[in-house]
C-alpha cells in the first residue's frame, strides 16, 4: 500500500504532537507532518526521539515562507524566521520544509512586487536549505488565498522558481490547489523528481469558507487517485499526506478522524493498486 501520513492541522483542536504520535501508531498510519507551533511546544528534540521512537517517517514540516512584508525589517524576519524552519526539518529528518510563500503585504497591490519578495527570500535561504540538506517544497495554494497566504498559485509558476533557484528546491503538489488547473498533467510530468510532497484532502460542493472548509478524502470532487498517478508517473512514491483545515472534522474524535482517514486510504488503494 502507498505510504500515509497523518497532517497535524487535521487534529489541532484537540491533539498537540504526543497526542498526534501516539495516534498514528494505533491507527497504523506510519507517517507524519508537524505544523511548527505543535512541534514548537513539544522541543525540537524531544519531538525528534519521540517520532524516531514510535517508528513514523516525516513527510514534511509545515511550514516555512510568508515572505512578503512591508518593509525591510519585515522582510529579513521572515528570512531568519525560515532559517530556524530549516534547522527543525533538519532535525526531524523530514522529507522536505513546505513553503506556502506569503501573499501581499498589507495594503499593497503590487502582485508583481510580492512576488519578487518571494523569489528574494527563497534565494537568501537556499544556502543553509542546501547545507542542512532540506529540500524547500513550494507549495502553490489555490488563486482564492493569492491576497493573503500565497502569491504562488499554480505548479507552473513554483517550476518556474525551481528552474531560477535550482538545487535544493522542489514542489509540494497538494490536490486541493492545484485539481482545477488544466494546464496540470503537463506541469506534473515537468516537474519529474522534484514532487517533494503529495497532499490530498477535497474539494466540498459547496465548499463554505476560502480557508476551514476542506473536505475528507471522497467526500468532493478531485479525482486524488487519478493526481496521485500522474505523480507516480514522475517517479514519486513517497507519501500520501493528509491534511484537512476543517472546522467539521476538528470537532470530531480525533481517533475516529484518524481512523476514517486510514479507511478512505485503503478504499482509493482499492480503486487504483500500486502497479
Ligand atoms: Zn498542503
Amino acid at each position: 500500500m502507498r505510504p500515509l501520513s497523518l497532517n497535524t492541522v487535521t487534529v489541532r483542536e484537540k491533539w498537540g504532537l504526543a497526542e498526534c504520535i501516539e495516534g498514528c501508531a494505533r491507527q497504523g498510519i506510519p507517517g507524519i507532518s508537524p505544523w511548527r507551533d505543535v512541534l514548537q511546544a513539544m522541543g525540537i528534540a524531544e519531538a525528534a526521539r519521540q517520532i524516531r521512537d514510535a517508528g513514523l517517517g516525516v513527510s514534511g514540516l509545515c511550514r516555512g515562507g510568508m515572505f512578503p512584508a512591508a518593509d525591510a525589517a519585515g522582510r529579513a524576519a521572515a528570512i531568519e524566521d525560515n532559517r530556524r524552519a530549516i534547522e527543525e526539518a533538519h532535525a526531524l529528518r523530514a522529507a522536505c520544509l513546505v513553503m506556502v510563500c506569503g501573499g501581499l503585504p498589507p495594503g499593497s497591490k503590487d502582485l508583481p512586487g510580492a512576488r519578487q519578495m518571494v523569489a528574494d527570500g527563497l534565494a537568501a535561504i537556499l544556502p543553509e536549505a542546501r547545507a542542512a540538506g532540506v529540500t524547500l517544497a513550494l507549495e502553490p495554494l489555490h488563486p482564492m488565498t493569492c491576497a493573503d497566504r500565497s502569491v504562488l498559485s499554480t505548479l507552473g509558476q513554483a517550476l518556474d522558481l525551481c528552474d531560477a533557484l535550482g538545487e535544493g528546491t522542489g514542489v509540494a503538489v497538494d490536490v486541493y490547489h492545484v485539481w482545477w488547473d488544466p494546464e496540470l498533467p503537463a506541469q506534473m510530468r515537468r516537474a519529474g523528481e522534484r514532487i517533494a510532497a503529495f497532499h490530498a484532502c477535497d474539494w466540498l460542493v459547496p465548499t463554505t469558507d476560502l480557508v476551514f472548509d476542506r473536505g475528507m478524502p471522497g467526500d468532493g470532487v478531485i479525482d486524488i487517485a487519478g493526481i496521485r498517478a500522474m505523480a507516480e508517473e514522475t517517479g514519486y512514491d513517497g507519501f500520501t499526506e493528509v491534511e484537512l483545515l476543517s472546522r467539521r472534522w476538528w470537532a470530531e474524535d480525533p481517533d475516529e478522524v484518524l481512523r476514517l482517514i486510514r479507511l478512505r486510504h485503503e478504499a482509493l488503494e482499492e480503486l487504483s493498486p500500486v502497479p
